[in-house]
């Protein structure tokens, strides 16, 4: 017989996708069999720069040459989500202190309303610790260049941003 599948859900705003989210998801491959990459698009967050579609297919050209991954949008809870894809494991990626005990309420609460789901958190490689998509989003409104933040198969000239 063969094992289930391990799939993970990696969720987040992803406004824009950062290498720095681009190398958690390329580690977790070696983990999962498979993983669903979910834009959370209820939460109208202030700053917000892509629309949804243009992060939705950002994050698809990323990964165009891996069929393990797959983008998806979701609305709703996170654990309901990753029920409904059949994921057992929720992805989170940690830089710093902030960032550990910010994930650790949500990844209690998410245990307490669904006992099966597991957090896994992989620790950012040092050289990607500053990144983050609010840096990005900043540099993108004044006019910078953030080429070097976004991973390689992303042609950020295609999505018009809204902030822009
Ligand atoms: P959210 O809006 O849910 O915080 P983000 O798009 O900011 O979503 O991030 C999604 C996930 O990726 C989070 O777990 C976040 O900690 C992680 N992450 C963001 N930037 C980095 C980075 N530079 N290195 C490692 N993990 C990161």
């Amino acid at each position: 017989m063969t094992p289930p599948k391990r799939k993970a859900l990696f969720p987040g705003s992803f406004d824009p996708f950062t290498i720095g989210h681009e190398a958690i998801v390329k580690r977790a491959l070696k983990m999962f069999d498979e993983i669903v990459i979910a834009v959370g698009a209820n939460e109208s967050k202030r700053g917000g720069f892509f629309s949804l579609n243009d992060r939705l297919a950002m994050i698809s050209d990323a990964f165009s040459d891996e069929p393990r991954v797959t983008v998806e949008s979701y609305q709703g809870l996170t654990v309901d989500f990753c029920k409904k894809s059949g994921a057992g494991f929720l992805l989170r990626g940690l830089r710093t202190a902030a960032d550990f005990e910010y994930e650790r309420a949500i990844a209690q609460v998410n245990k307490a309303m669904a006992q099966d789901i597991e957090s896994v958190f992989l620790l950012t490689a040092p050289q990607h610790t500053p990144i983050n998509s609010t840096i990005v989003k900043d540099i993108l409104r004044h006019g910078g260049d953030v080429s070097k933040f976004i991973p390689s198969r992303i042609d950020l000239s295609k999505y018009s941003g809204i902030g822009r």
